[in-house]
């Protein structure tokens, strides 16, 4: 039976953390390997079989080409797809992939169908990349209540425990993205009063200065480009996230990555060594670019820094000491320690759920909308309709008309930004309105009401006075999916989902019968272990058994299973694996 619990899901570009209000506080809850965030990464093994979160993230080096990190940096756009094989994904899809694993988990924790969800968004998403993730979460069988913005949720998991009216300044530092806002709670209000941000700065960038020193450092040395090599390149960008993270609490760190690529002459090892100060020093020209958005909010909200009384951060990226120094730096403040910069989020969208489930009702969310909204008019200028840090929702109408006789259309480009050049700004629509009755120009009145709801998301509906036509708006160019695709990707994502489910079960028994084997194999080619005649016979059948499955695509995964524990009781039985210094796979030895 469907529940009515509302799961909270902070869908980070590098990980993914989700939580539930039951009774009063916010808990985040543990996925099904027993952690508390799930690495956002989904990969295809070569048979087609699809991983999610861990699994995907620890054979990513074998299998770099078909291992997607960071797709959150995708959302939005139309024009991306990640080709496997003979299918395709869109950033919806393989998002969804992260949210279908959430589901699953979720469900078998609560044991109870959980499927609906608040999902949280970068502040300064726009309404393409906030509609793209709610698709993603319905591809993944969630009713999406709500969309709240990240930084917004954070203040508040903040904010429960606070009982005095503040000012707060969240400065959030994710994978990939950067947000800022301003905002006022008191009493359980949560009122964002400014908000701005980059959509494309995050840790990831941080990561990839270090890759670029690393690989140029080792091409003058060496002459070879490891960005060439895909699986080079891939143990290269996880040295440097770990390198970088070392770096948040040591002076200097060492990286060390043997056989990272070979030549005629045998392989190469890379070992380099980087201090902190060598770290800061490159990423300097990304530490400039958190300055303007953080003026820029503060400027929104008509406030200086005196006037902020707490300063929080969020995102893993804001661990890193330069990334402190900044916020200090800029607002004049230490930051509160208060909150855990990697669970906030989740928590905070927790709340909401339980806010829209009924099961607290002192949390009142006032919210923005991040950039302006608005259409091109002549000379290919953008008018603002609705300017940006406007509480939502909102609506706001305009009235059209024609420029000659008989006109029976009209054109109108709906765009989203900052930029007084209307197509500089992120083109959100494109509406022709047809259908316009034959009248005198300048006599027909129509009008088009643009609306933002509570989610962030854009409308737009047209309607013809004299007609009292609605339904005269034709979409050119619409941002989001139509019903049909989204009935499409359902029904894509669930039939690999009856593959995911019982194939990560599958992987995980197929890793362990081949090492089964191999402890085996290796047992039977030993000189120093003697076996007796039959014991070997034993050790060998099994082998052949676990082989043989794994050989035949229709095998069941249970027989698979049952024949790698036979092997492993005769491998055990006969001091194999305590001989051999081996571990047995999976089996508890103690
Ligand atoms: P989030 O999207 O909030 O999960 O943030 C993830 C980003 O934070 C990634 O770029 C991580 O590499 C980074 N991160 C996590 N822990 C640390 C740390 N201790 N020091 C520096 N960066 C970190």
């Amino acid at each position: 039976m469907a529940s009515d619990k509302i799961i909270g899901i902070d869908l980070g570009t590098t990980n993914t953390a989700f939580s539930i209000l039951e009774i009063e506080q916010p808990e985040v809850i543990p996925n099904q390997e027993g952690e508390r965030t799930t690495p956002s990464v989904v990969a295809f093994t070569d048979s087609g079989e699809q991983l999610v979160g861990n699994l995907a993230r620890n054979q990513a080096i074998q299998n770099p080409t078909r291992t997607i990190f960071s797709i959150k940096r995708k959302m939005g756009r139309r024009d991306f797809t990640k080709e496997i094989g003979e299918n395709e994904f869109t950033p919806e899809e393989l998002s969804a992939a992260i949210l279908r694993k959430v589901r699953r988990d979720a469900s078998e924790y609560f044991d109870e169908d959980i499927c609906r969800a608040v999902i949280t968004v970068p502040a300064y998403f726009n309404d393409r990349q906030r509609q793209a993730t709610k698709n993603a979460g319905e591809i993944a069988g969630f009713t999406v209540e709500r969309i709240i913005n990240e930084p917004t949720a954070a203040a508040m998991a903040y904010g429960i425990d606070e009982h005095q009216d503040q000012r707060v300044l969240v400065f959030d530092l994710g994978g990939g993205t950067f947000d800022i806002s301003i905002m006022e709670l008191g009493e359980g209000v949560y009122d964002v009063i400014a908000t701005a941000g980059i959509n494309h700065l995050g840790g990831d960038d941080w990561d990839s200065a270090l890759v670029e020193l690393l690989s140029e450092r080792f091409r003058k040395e060496h002459d070879i480009n490891l960005q060439k090599d895909p699986e080079a390149k891939q143990r290269l960008q996880e040295a440097a996230e770990k390198a970088k993270k070392e770096l948040s609490t040591r002076h200097e760190t060492r990286i060390n990555l043997p056989f990272i690529t070979a030549t005629e002459d045998g392989p190469l090892n890379l070992e380099d060594r980087i201090t902190r100060e060598e770290f800061e020093k490159i990423t300097e020209g990304l530490r400039k670019k958190l300055r303007k958005p953080t003026e820029q909010a503060l400027k929104d909200a008509n406030c200086s820094t005196h006037d902020i009384d707490n300063v929080l951060l969020v995102g893993g990226a804001t661990r890193m000491p330069q990334i402190k120094r900044v916020a200090e730096d800029i607002t004049g403040k230490d930051p509160s320690t208060s909150i855990n910069p990697d669970e906030a989020v989740a928590l905070g969208a927790g709340i909401q759920g339980g806010v829209i489930s009924g099961r607290k009702d002192d949390q009142v969310l006032l919210d923005v909308t991040p950039m302006s909204l608005g259409i091109e008019i002549q000379g290919g200028l953008m008018e603002r309709l609705i300017p940006r840090n406007t509480t939502i929702p909102t609506q706001t109408s305009k009235l059209y008309t024609t420029s000659h006789d008989a006109q029976s259309s009209v054109y109108i480009q709906v765009f989203q930004g900052e930029e007084d050049i209307a197509d500089r700004n992120e083109l959100l629509a494109e509406f022709e309105l047809e259908g316009i009755p034959p009248a005198e120009a300048g006599t027909p009145e129509i009008y088009v009401d643009f609306s933002i709801d509570i989610n962030g998301i854009v409308e737009v509906s047209a309607r013809d006075e004299m007609s009292g036509n609605f339904e005269a708006v034709r979409i050119v160019g619409g941002s989001g999916l139509s019903d049909e695709e989204l009935e499409v990707m359902k029904h894509k994502a669930d039939k690999i989902e009856d593959q995911t489910i019982s194939d990560d079960h599958r992987f995980i028994a197929r890793e362990r019968a081949n090492r089964a084997a191999g402890v085996g194999e290796r047992l039977l080619l030993n000189q120093d272990i003697p076996l007796t005649p039959t014991a070997a016979i034993h050790i060998e059948a099994g082998i052949d058994r676990v082989e043989t499955l794994l050989e035949d695509p229709e095998s069941l995964t249970k027989d698979l299973e049952s024949a790698t524990e036979d092997l492993l009781h005769d491998i055990e039985l006969h001091g194999g694996t305590e001989a051999l210094g081996e571990d047995t796979p999976g089996m508890q030895t103690n």
